[in-house]
């Protein structure tokens, strides 16, 4: 058989006003702007021409060369249209997923965000008085009240905080980092990395697996800003270890405050920072001594300032926020970066009803998704996977599929908890007919609802801990349509042999 040379087949592309023409892109006009279209084509086009080019045969002739011109137009133009920021079902058993989102708002933030966004609001406007009020105000009161810090300040997020906090207080000057600490946390967040962005000197002390409270004395000099404690997250060093803890860092920080003469914090002081992440408001009992350290303990414990997130233990949405003394809040809200780094006012409105929900610490547990997934008792997720199970049995043709119950592992996410085995039940399916990749990429890319699951040996688990009632409909219609697909499919082949 003759192969056609590449610069022949180039030939049979079509060209942009011709493909444009077509009635399904001539339909496509009337809700989209032409322009927009034409570059639909041009890249349809542009796409074959590749393919072409690197030996492929995409067509065999001008007709099917349109066609295929025609289908890749639509498929693109049909693509903008549909939003590329869109709700999964997180089946996957990561309770803060930082791909897919992080935290679940309560039901109670959804509406506070809806009620704002819709309209005007008392973002920077005061009631009482009747004047222009700050920003601030709607969730320090609340930070304070259930951390027990004078002050607060929320912004975008916590690596901004970080930096807005070592920006104010230890630029060109010493902050003192146990090399213990100097993490990574993910998605570029490094802290020697953030350290220098802030303009603060570095200043490591101790080893990867000890620090000492003798390296930090040793290391505090007249330039020293700021003791810094980082949570180490979702890394850790087990066995021969050994840090400082906050109350043995206050301790030197006041000896030294004493030695400079200058009060806790005081603009010429030693401050003593926590980065702690995660932001736990609320203790966890049910996770013992995995529980993470609350913000208010480390403030009690001695801290002048603590950072936390607003999308990970606390389970708002995505804020950093820094709780600690009047007068060092004070000077953030001052600095430069507080206004660039500020919360628009839907985020704003979500974090404030996510706080007020922790007033009440048992209510925060059964209304904060988060705080719900992660406490659930092991018997109620098993019941749930057991729903989800006999739904999927009841759709996919006997023999094609073994679908059963497993217990399993699930996991906190977000750098919280990182040793805690959370103890699980999914819903297990082995695949007789298919296969589970095959089923895993199914279930993401056709679903309008994508279903983001686990493939373990061979079989995809669907983790019942990270799903919601609502979700378990969707999750078993999705599967029975990969089984109906892939019968279609093999019915097709039957019928063309
Ligand atoms: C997650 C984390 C951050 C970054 O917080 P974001 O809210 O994701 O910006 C910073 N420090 C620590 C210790 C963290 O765990």
């Amino acid at each position: 058989m003759a192969t056609t040379p590449p610069t022949d087949s180039l030939r049979m592309l079509p060209q942009v006003e011709e493909t444009l023409r077509a009635p399904e892109l001539r339909a496509l006009e009337t809700i989209m702007e032409r322009s927009v279209l034409a570059d639909c084509v041009r890249e349809a086009i542009g796409d074959l021409r590749r393919r072409i080019l690197a030996g492929e045969r995409p067509c065999a002739d001008a007709s099917e060369a349109a066609r295929a011109a025609v289908e890749g137009a639509v498929a693109r133009a049909l693509a903008c249209l549909r939003p590329s920021l869109r709700r999964v079902v997180n089946a996957t058993g990561v309770v803060v997923h930082t791909n897919l989102g992080r935290s679940p708002l309560p039901e109670e933030a959804v509406r506070a965000v809806a009620d704002v966004a819709r309209g005007y609001s008392t973002l920077e406007y005061d009631v009482g008085s009747m004047a222009r009020g700050s920003r601030h105000d709607h969730v320090e009161r609340l930070v304070c009240a259930l951390t027990g810090a004078e002050a607060a300040i929320a912004v975008n997020n916590n690596a901004a905080a970080v930096m807005m906090v070592l920006s104010e207080f230890a630029r060109d000057r010493e902050a003192v980092v146990s090399r213990g600490e100097l993490v990574e946390i993910g998605g570029s967040f490094r802290i020697p990395d953030i350290m220098e962005l802030s303009g603060a000197l570095m200043r490591e002390v101790g080893t990867t697996n000890k620090t000492h409270l003798a390296d930090y004395e040793r290391a505090l000099a007249p330039g020293t800003a700021m003791l810094l404690k980082v949570h180490p997250s979702n890394y850790r060093v087990v066995g021969f270890s050994e840090s400082v803890g906050i109350p043995e860092l206050r301790r030197i920080a006041d000896e030294e405050n004493a030695r400079r003469g200058t009060a806790q914090g005081g603009r010429d002081g030693v401050l003593l920072y926590e980065d702690q992440g995660s932001g736990a408001l609320a203790r966890l009992d049910c996770f013992g001594s995995y529980a993470e350290p609350t913000v208010a303990e480390s403030l009690r414990a001695g801290c002048d300032l603590v950072s936390f997130s607003g999308d990970k233990l606390l389970g708002g949405p995505q804020a950093g926020i820094v709780a600690g003394s009047r007068e060092l809040v004070g000077r953030l809200k001052r600095n430069p970066l507080a206004r660039a780094l500020r919360l628009d006012k839907m985020t704003l409105a979500a974090l404030e009803a996510t706080l007020r929900l922790y007033l009440d610490p048992a209510r925060a547990l059964k209304r904060v998704p988060v705080l719900r997934m992660l406490s659930e008792p092991a018997e109620a997720v098993r019941e749930r996977a057991e729903r989800l199970a006999r739904m999927m049995r009841e759709g996919v043709p006997e023999g094609w599929a073994r679908i059963e119950v497993v217990p399993e592992t699930a996991r906190a996410g977000g750098g919280a908890l990182p040793l805690c085995d959370i103890g699980t039940y999914a819903v297990r399916v082995g695949f007789a007919r298919g296969c589970a990749q095959g089923c895993e990429e199914f279930l993401v890319k056709r679903r309008e609802v994508p279903v983001v699951a686990r493939i373990s040996k061979q079989a995809v688990l669907f983790d019942a801990r990270t799903l919601a009632d609502d979700d378990l409909p969707e999750v078993a219609s999705a599967v029975r349509a990969y089984f109906e697909e892939m019968a279609a499919a093999e019915k097709g082949e039957g019928a063309g042999a």
